[in-house]
């Protein structure tokens, strides 16, 4: 139920972590985050850590790992698909772990992309309708070809309900996907450094420039630029707009 993401400069763990619990009032039942330790051999590529429960049984579950990452994204959920557990919470994997996915909102023909990804093998560890879109963009990446952006865009092209999404890129550090659709999501603009949440309470602390994304538009960060398409992959002038809110303690 509540989305924070950020890729930047800073350690991005704690700063997604602080965002969770500034969402807590939105309501779940799990979270997680996702990281990427890029310069850390003994854990290359995609870490995901979820847990059952508060924020602060995942802060738990944080205790003694290597967390380094300028790059990471974290979710507290509210079960549609699949029972409130750890292995259903958020971020979820694609098949081949290219990609991480956390997720807002309902995919109401996850049955039916589901189904086409089974017939090609895939197999699937959550009951959730979030992985079956994890799997469904790689799928798409894989054999389309293009940027990342383009196979979340043309993935969404085929979803039909309602989400707020935040893609991480396994390959590419510096690469964030988001996209909306009947779901909010706020872009924070900070001087190299970008933040997404459902609303602006995790980014004021560090920005007060924001992006409200609109509907049917998809937001890349990449290489510390930012670029918004439409599903249509017509592209928009962001409006930057500053933000008046009181952050409370
Ligand atoms: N439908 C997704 C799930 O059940 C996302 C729920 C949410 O908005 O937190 O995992």
């Amino acid at each position: 139920c509540g989305i924070v993401a950020y890729v930047g400069h800073r350690e991005a763990c704690p700063l997604v972590i602080k965002g969770l619990k500034r969402l807590e009032y939105r309501g779940y039942d799990s979270a997680g985050v996702a990281l990427l330790n890029g310069d850390d051999p003994t854990a290359p590529g995609l870490q995901i850590y979820k847990k059952k429960g508060k924020v602060s049984a995942l802060e738990q579950e944080l205790v003694g790992k290597a967390l380094h990452s300028t790059i990471g994204m974290g979710h507290t959920r509210w079960a549609t698909h699949g029972e409130p557990n750890d292995v259903n919470a958020h971020p979820h994997y694609s098949f081949h772990k290219k990609i991480a996915i956390i997720h807002n909102g309902i995919i109401e023909n996850y049955a039916t992309i589901k189904e086409t990804l089974v017939r090609k093998g895939h197999t699937f560890t959550s009951q959730t309708d979030t992985e079956v879109l994890g799997q469904f963009i790689e799928d798409i990446w894989e054999n389309a070809g293009g940027g990342l952006e383009d196979a979340v865009r043309s993935a969404l092209q085929e979803v039909v309900g309602a989400y707020a999404i935040v893609v991480m890129n396994a390959a590419d550090p510096t690469q964030l996907v988001a996209a909306r659709k009947g779901s909010p999501l706020v872009i924070g603009v900070g001087e190299g450094e970008y933040f997404f949440a459902s609303d602006a309470s995790p980014i004021i602390e560090y920005t007060k420039d924001v992006i409200y994304l609109n509907e049917y538009e998809i937001a890349t960060v990449k290489d510390g630029k930012l670029t918004i398409v439409t599903l249509d992959n017509a592209k928009t002038t962001p409006y930057v707009q500053k933000i008046e809110m009181e952050l409370e303690a």
